[in-house]
């Protein structure tokens, strides 16, 4: 298999996407735009994951949805009249598995995909918030449908979102979706950027590997 290659499609689009903008900036301010850093890690993280096996990565992720279920189930079923239940995912290495094999649409993350129907079967609304940027988000979209993700949202990165630390903005999508009325019972992710800053009942860490997964 050919591991991180749609991590690397990922950052040259947002490279080309961050050239492209550039050229309709005023040539003082493209030195605040440029987009090296994130080609540097995207390399980094792939090569990486080619260190880390699938086998003990879906086992590490089935041992930890095994304790999330019936918590979840408890929760669920625990609803305050009128409540609008949210679950909160990320998506690369958490619905789907983008580090491993490279296709289109990319599998979803089996462990994952089953809370996920539980909870949509169960009135909890699904939203999906990513790092991935924007001009991608139609092809992420169909991507989740697809395997069989409910998507009652897909935040994805705007253009001045990539230049911003990658926890403030998911905790700022989390409280949009409060905002909404939402009560957000579980936080699901594989980076603690994804988890951290609150608004979430609970928090599941899937394994990131010391950051060889994104
Ligand atoms: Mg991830």
């Amino acid at each position: 298999m050919t591991r991180g290659t749609w991590k690397r499609r990922i950052a040259m689009t947002a490279v080309a996407t961050a050239a492209a903008t550039a050229l309709a900036v005023p040539v003082g301010a493209q030195a605040a735009t440029a987009g090296g850093a994130s080609t540097a890690t995207a390399t980094a993280s792939a090569a990486a994951a080619e260190a880390v096996d699938y086998a003990t990565w879906q086992q590490d992720c089935r041992t930890l949805m095994d304790q999330a279920l019936p918590a979840l189930k408890q929760r669920i079923a625990a609803a305050k009249p009128g409540e609008k239940q949210a679950i909160v995912f990320d998506i690369d290495n958490t619905t789907l598995e983008s580090d491993f094999g490279f296709s289109y649409p990319a599998p979803a993350n089996k462990p994952v995909l089953e809370v996920a129907k539980y909870a949509q079967e169960h009135g909890v609304s699904l939203f999906f918030v990513t790092a991935r940027p924007g001009i991608i988000s139609g092809v992420t979209d169909y991507n989740l449908k697809t395997v069989g993700y409910k998507v009652s949202g897909l935040y994805v990165r705007g253009f001045l979102d990539l230049f911003k630390d990658v926890a403030a903005y998911k905790t700022a999508q989390r409280v949009t979706i409060e905002s909404k009325g939402y009560t957000i019972i579980a936080n699901i992710g594989n980076s603690a950027t994804d988890l951290s800053g609150g608004h979430a009942e609970t928090t599941y860490k899937l394994p990131d590997y010391n950051g060889q997964l994104s």
